[in-house]
């Protein structure tokens, strides 16, 4: 059968490659794909973002199932507009989607169902936002409400910093459009990514994993979409894997249900896990991770069509998950001047080959006159396997260690966490 997955970032091209290793698959296609899923032979790229144009070629082309990478076309409704056609597809419909798409929707939604998350306040005005920071003090956590291309959240230490980021998010030159606030209790733990596949009903985790949202080695420098990632998490114990699904994820679906928008798709819970083992709901992502999936996918031994297939179909029960008992470890290289500036346009050199344990997924990367150029902020992920964190940690860098572009960066010690402990 012909798949098509939407996206061009790690992720797609990690769900990409693991589609095409299915038997039942004949062909990948993926909109709009970057320069890794062109250089495939297996998969296919096709130059379309628009909805109306995606479904219709899905439509023309036969496509018996379609995935969606990113959160953009969720937010915008690409689930609603195939499904109105009859095409099939794996993702949240726009309304399930605001459990990401609005933080102010998820905030409540999580309050209504009594699922654990920080204590928030939601302001339109900034009068009133700037006093109640007043009340409660420094640190303290300050999001916009909206899709914000990373610039959405704030972890105030001061109270200065918290009147800046509302100034900062309730004018119009926002990327979130200035509308709301909300104001959130600041949660002290270990983060870690909890991904389910979600039928509507049912949902069966994913490996777990962790990524590094920091530029600079030691955790350190600006905020990022993720420098790096490996699965699984050992913060999440047997204990708290437990916990977390009973009073995180059961009652979101249950919660979702009942409220008249099921969940289907992946669901990705950003956790803060307390020293006790307490669990609670940073955020909801109604997506894969990026740069989560490259690891976990590479662990992935189950057929991930049959797997997706089910899932859309809303028979999720008649699946398990296999996964490889190594550790996958994925360290993310960055383009010249990322976060704020990334520059495009260089040439990258000293790919290895793909390998069953080490695999270069691309993200901002496109063919250029035959030539392999960068062409986002995040470029490559070298992800690979090894029977401890220390051992896939040594692989990955050892396959990094021969790939150039001019202003490249990347973290030197992903996984330290987990060695750490
Ligand atoms: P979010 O997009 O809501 O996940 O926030 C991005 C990052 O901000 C998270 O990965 C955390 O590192 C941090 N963060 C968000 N909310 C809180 C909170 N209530 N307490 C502490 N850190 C937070």
């Amino acid at each position: 059968m012909k798949v098509l997955v939407i996206g061009s970032g790690g992720r797609e091209h990690a769900l990409a490659w693991k589609l095409a290793q299915s038997p039942r698959v004949s062909r990948v296609h993926v909109a709009p794909g970057n320069g890794g899923t062109a250089r495939d032979p297996r998969l296919h790229n096709v130059a379309l973002c628009d909805i109306q144009a995606l479904a219709e070629f899905a439509a023309a082309e036969g496509v018996a199932l379609t995935v969606v990478g990113p959160e953009a076309p969720l937010a915008a409704g690409v689930v609603d507009v195939f499904r109105a056609r009859g095409l099939r597809i794996f993702g949240p419909t726009r309304a399930a989607a605001q459990l990401e798409s609005s933080k102010a929707y998820a905030k409540d939604f999580m309050q209504r169902h009594g699922i654990p998350t920080a204590a928030h306040a939601t302001f339109d005005a900034a009068a009133a936002a700037h006093a109640h920071v007043e009340r409660h003090g420094a640190p303290i956590v300050v999001k916009a409400d909206g899709l914000a291309a990373g610039k959405g959240v704030v972890v105030a230490t001061t109270a200065d910093e918290a009147h800046a980021a509302i100034d900062a998010m309730l004018g119009a030159s926002h990327p979130a459009g200035g509308a709301r606030v909300v104001i959130e209790e600041f949660l002290d733990g270990e983060e870690a990514s909890f991904i389910v596949l979600c039928d509507g009903r049912r949902a069966l985790p994913l490996a777990t994993s962790q990524d590094h949202k920091r530029l600079g080695d030691g955790d350190s420098g600006p905020n990022t979409g993720g420098m790096g990632a490996y699965s699984p998490a050992p913060v999440v114990t047997p204990a708290v894997h437990a916990k977390v699904m009973r009073e995180i994820i059961a009652p979101t679906l249950a919660g979702m249900a009942s409220d008249g928008v099921p969940f289907t798709g992946f669901l990705y819970a950003g956790l803060m896990i307390g020293a006790q083992g307490e669990v609670r709901t940073l955020e909801f992502n109604t997506r894969l991770g990026d740069p989560e999936t490259q690891p976990i996918l590479m662990r992935l031994q189950s057929d991930l069509c049959e797997v997706l297939l089910h899932a859309a179909d809303g028979t999720l029960d008649a699946v398990e998950l296999q996964w490889d008992p190594r550790v996958a470890l994925g360290v993310v290289m960055a383009a010249a001047g990322y976060p704020a500036a990334p520059r495009s346009g260089d040439a990258i050199d000293g790919l290895p080959a793909d390998e069953a344990e080490a695999m270069v997924f691309h993200a901002g990367t496109r063919v250029q006159d035959g030539r392999l150029v960068t062409a986002g902020g995040r470029v490559l992920c070298v992800t690979a396997l090894g029977d401890s964190v220390a051992l896939a940690q040594r692989l990955a860098y050892e396959r990094l260690a021969g790939i150039r572009f001019a202003g490249m960066q990347y973290r030197h010690d992903i996984g330290h966490r987990a060695i750490g402990r």
